[in-house]
């Protein structure tokens, strides 16, 4: 196992070591031991901050930027240079930090603070792509627990050194989607070998199948996909008031993953937008019945409301909201509103016009129907009692 530290240089007691030729982890964890699949901590809100050291070379600074912005258009994480946080932001207390080194190398996941991804001379785009999914939380496609029905490990053909980094994985790891020769996490066929001789050969297909470092594969992407999904729904509700409008849109996100570059598309019919509460929504100027907001974050399990104040009585009917996210969705049914919703206040008002008969017979469960009898049967003992209830005497006895 290569220490990067190097034989003649002095180990410091946090220099990473390497697994599989490129995983970064601590030297107490060198043995997989970690389970990282398993427990792999995400990037908050899909969202993965980073800078790049000036140290690095030319080709390697543009090898990095291709590497991000091929991730950033293809998935539904954003890696985001460290210096858009300016302007007295707080500075994000995770980080990735492109810097040199002897390999391509990664640890797998957020790791907590600054984490390094290093990169060689040698290391092109797509190597760099490969190093980004280990940050993102994917792990070799070869050393999934299934892989033995698809490749054909020669080991005989391996550098003893290296036989390590075809070991499957510990269990507990977590495989998704089928198995995926294209994978950009799947090592070449002549990784780490001996004799020049083969060191992976696939079941199914030509050896040029596997080890491919040109892009994500759709199996790579469904996989973020999969780990980075959050589930945002949305809830409409219209207040009028003479001639105007107050529409609420609660925009919440039920899931344990926060989302991010939040859109929101609201029409209301005929009509004028005469202002917006902020809670961090950003809304264009709107055309006549639309507009259209966006929100930078929703983390998990939480809810953001905007409130559109318009300048005529809208129907309810009237109002669709309809949210979306640059995070994928796992359950976009309930990403509409489009019927709007009458507002609660005056829901409960008509309730009140006709308070008992109706209610009793049709929607009143056993615990308020048992209220309100012991209401009637209060009321029924002062009235026979004599008693006067209100505020100031209701303890008095005329
Ligand atoms: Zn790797």
């Amino acid at each position: 196992m290569a220490s990067f530290a190097g034989a003649d240089t002095p180990v410091e007691w946090s220099a990473p070591e390497l697994i599989e030729g490129d995983i970064l982890v601590e030297q107490s964890h060198k043995r997989r031991s970690i389970a990282l699949p398993a427990n792999v901590q995400l990037w908050v809100d899909g969202i993965v901050p980073f800078a790049i050291d000036p140290a690095l070379s030319e080709a390697s600074v543009a090898a990095i930027e291709t590497a991000v912005e091929h991730w950033n258009r293809a998935s539904g994480v954003t890696l985001l240079p460290l210096q858009q946080w300016g302007g007295g932001a707080a500075t994000p207390a995770d980080s990735i930090l492109f810097q040199p080194g002897p390999g391509c190398a990664s640890w797998v996941g957020r790791r907590g603070g600054v984490q390094e991804i290093w990169v060689a001379s040698n290391c092109a785009a797509g190597s760099v792509m490969h190093e980004i999914g280990h940050a993102l939380g994917l792990e070799h496609e070869h050393t999934r627990p299934d892989r033995d029905q698809f490749i054909t490990i020669h080991w005989d053909n391996i550098d003893p050194e290296k036989r390590h980094n075809f070991n499957i994985a510990d269990a507990g790891s977590r495989v998704l989607g089928e198995y995926d020769y294209s994978s950009i996490m799947h090592y070449g066929p002549n990784n780490f070998t001996l004799n020049g001789k083969p060191t992976i050969t696939p079941l199914v297909g030509s050896a040029d199948t596997i080890g491919q470092r040109r892009s994500p594969s759709p199996g790579d992407l469904a996989a973020i996909a999969n780990l980075y999904a959050s589930d945002l729904s949305v809830v409409t509700h219209v207040y009028t008031d003479g001639q105007s409008s107050e529409a609420t849109i609660q925009v919440s996100n039920d899931h344990a993953q926060g989302a991010h570059t939040i859109e929101l598309s609201v029409t209301f019919g005929e009509g004028r937008l005469l202002g917006h509460s902020d809670n961090g929504w950003q809304c264009s100027s709107a055309d006549s019945g639309r507009v259209s907001c966006l929100l930078e974050r929703l983390p998990a399990s939480s809810s953001s409301i905007l409130v559109l104040d318009l300048d005529r009585r809208l129907a309810v009917e009237e109002l669709t909201a309809v949210v979306s996210s640059k995070t994928p969705d796992d359950n976009p049914g309930n990403n509409a509103d489009k019927s709007g919703n009458p507002a609660p206040a005056l829901a409960a008002a008509s309730a009140v016009e006709d308070p008992l008969a109706p209610v009793f017979s049709t929607s009143l469960n056993g615990g308020a129907a048992t209220w309100l009898l012991f209401v009637l049967a209060l009321l029924l003992f002062y009235r026979q009692s004599g008693c006067r209830v209100d505020g100031q005497a209701s303890d008095r006895i005329e």
